[in-house]
């Protein structure tokens, strides 16, 4: 394989195979639970373990997660698609192979459009394939190369993992990021992947370094050099951040060893997170390795018509680009307000009652606000959103101040569960009657001389000192805006 000119500008191609757990309540093969389980070895038969005469049988839920996925991503779903066995040895894999798929994945030919920055990118996806995931294996006393011994766990065997190649279409680390977090979101639009899920998203990124001259003006580079170009796989990247780092790391070692005359080896390297560097594992396998023949034990798969059967929510942009339009929110607001699907369905519920500005700042600003410092989700909250209309209409009829709404009803609803009315009255909330004010405001004119003298002098600062007695007298009650126009009104006299 012939390596790059010492010297000469070199660009950067990046390509991603992105597995993500299906969420299914059950495995893709059997019906064990997927859910997290309390002991190891516990959510596993004779199918996930691998016995001998165990016969896999398909999860109706996982095709159809996988076949949204395909519609959201634009990707064909062929006629017929059928499944694979990969065999390869290791202790994670009990049958000694594993059930993908090889020739005819379900998704095929789709993309993705990213933002970086303030470019849009549209990214590749070559396919996107069914598979089951291998178990997970404890490492005791030390890591992989110098344990005392290792314990396997075949709770994770089974579940339904779909793995998504991209065409090396990414230019640099950055462009990864963002495809993952866009990724991600729209997985979660469909109700198909929980990002919150431990070890639900795990990446291997390829990356190496073509000639800057041979990327067209059209930023396509040419396949023959793309397959020239000697490339590492980094396996064992399970983040965004990990991702982009992990690439740094590699784009500055693959450059310093081509700027020293030394060839990229063609190799399969480790991210070692908590040492931030990757590490040379073993030569790049090859596909004859895997010795790939049909599953015999299931039958193709013809589910092609399946992708206008299903139905697919709204994904983030479109609805983005809609809360712009129809509800004229900012760019900013109507990002925070897309960023899951259930923050955009509970904003949308709001706006159709009350004024969709007052809606977004009590979604995206206030509720998001308080969510998040309680490392709460609005996931927590969907459930009361009778309460939240109860307390935004309280503030729109002028019931309470903004700011008694915010800082101490809802406050209280979050930290207590209690209901905004409750709130209010216990503690005396309700906005003090206008004559009550009134009276207040003359009081505090008559009992402090001084204070009135001072503002006559000029000194507006003593203004303020007369608010804070109206304040005091109706308990906090009072709007101070209100208090400090009639103090004007009053002292004007
Ligand atoms: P393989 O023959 O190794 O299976 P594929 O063509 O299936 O290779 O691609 C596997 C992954 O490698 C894809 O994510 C693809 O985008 C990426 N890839 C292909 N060529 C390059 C390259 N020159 N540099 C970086 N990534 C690449
Ligand atoms: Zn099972
Ligand atoms: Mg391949």
């Amino acid at each position: 394989m012939s390596q790059q000119v010492q010297g000469e500008d070199l660009a950067v191609v990046i390509g991603l195979e992105v597995h993500v757990q299906l969420e299914t309540d059950t495995k893709i093969f059997c019906d064990c639970p997927t859910e997290p389980a309390e002991e190891p070895n516990t959510h596993t038969c004779p199918v996930c373990l691998g016995l001998p005469g165990a016969l896999p049988v398909l999860n109706e839920a996982a095709v159809e997660a996988a076949v949204k996925v395909g519609k959201a991503l634009h990707a064909d779903v062929p006629e017929e698609t059928d499944f694979h066995r990969k065999n390869y040895f290791y202790p994670d894999l009990p049958k000694g192979f594993q059930i993908t798929q090889y020739d005819a994945p379900i998704c095929q030919d789709g993309e993705l459009e990213v933002s970086v920055g303030d470019q849009r990118r549209t990214v590749g996806i070559s396919r996107a394939h069914l598979e089951e995931d291998p178990g997970s294996l404890q490492h005791v006393g030390g890591s992989i190369d110098d344990a005392d011994y290792t314990l396997v766990d075949y709770n994770r065997a089974g579940t339904p993992l779909m793995e998504i190649v991209t065409e090396p279409d990414f230019r640099g680390p950055e462009e990864v990021r963002a495809f993952l977090a866009k990724l991600e979101e729209v997985l979660e639009y469909l109700g198909a992947f929980d990002a919150d899920r431990d070890g639900s998203l795990r990446i291997d990124a390829n990356i190496s370094m073509v000639p800057e001259s041979e990327v067209g003006d059209d930023g396509e580079i040419d396949e023959a050099a793309l397959e020239d170009a000697n490339r590492t796989e980094v396996k064992n990247i399970s983040s965004h951040s990990g991702a982009e780092q992990a690439l740094a790391y590699e784009v500055t070692r693959q450059r310093n060893s081509i700027k020293r005359g030394r060839d990229v080896q063609q190799e399969t390297r480790h991210w070692d997170e908590g040492r931030g560097v990757t590490v040379s594992m073993r030569a790049k396998e090859a596909e004859e390795d895997y010795r790939y023949f049909r599953e015999a034990d299931l039958p193709p798969l013809r589910v092609s018509h399946w992708k206008e059967k299903l139905e697919i929510p709204e994904l983030p942009d479109a609805r983005r680009e809609r809360f712009r339009e129809e509800y004229g929110l900012s760019e900013e607001a109507a990002s925070k307000l897309t960023s899951t699907k259930q923050v955009a369905d509970f904003y949308e519920n709001v706006a159709e009652a009350f004024d969709p500005d007052l809606a977004a700042t009590w979604v995206a600003d206030n509720l998001l606000g308080e969510l998040n410092y309680r490392d709460m989700a609005i996931t927590d909250v969907d459930d009361r959103l009778a309460e939240f209309h109860r307390l935004v209409e309280l503030v729109a009829d002028e019931e309470i101040t903004a700011k008694n709404a915010r800082e101490v009803v809802l406050r209280t609803m979050l930290d207590e569960g209690d209901d905004p009315d409750t709130v209010v009255e216990r503690e005396g909330l309700g906005k003090t009657g206008e004559d009550e004010v009134a009276q207040a405001v003359t009081e505090a004119i008559d009992e402090n001389p001084d204070a009135v003298d001072d503002y006559h002098a000029g000194e507006d600062g003593a203004i303020n000192f007369l608010v804070g007695q109206v304040m005091q007298k109706t308990g906090g009650s009072a709007d101070p805006g209100d208090v400090n126009e009639l103090l004007r009104a009053e002292l004007a006299q």
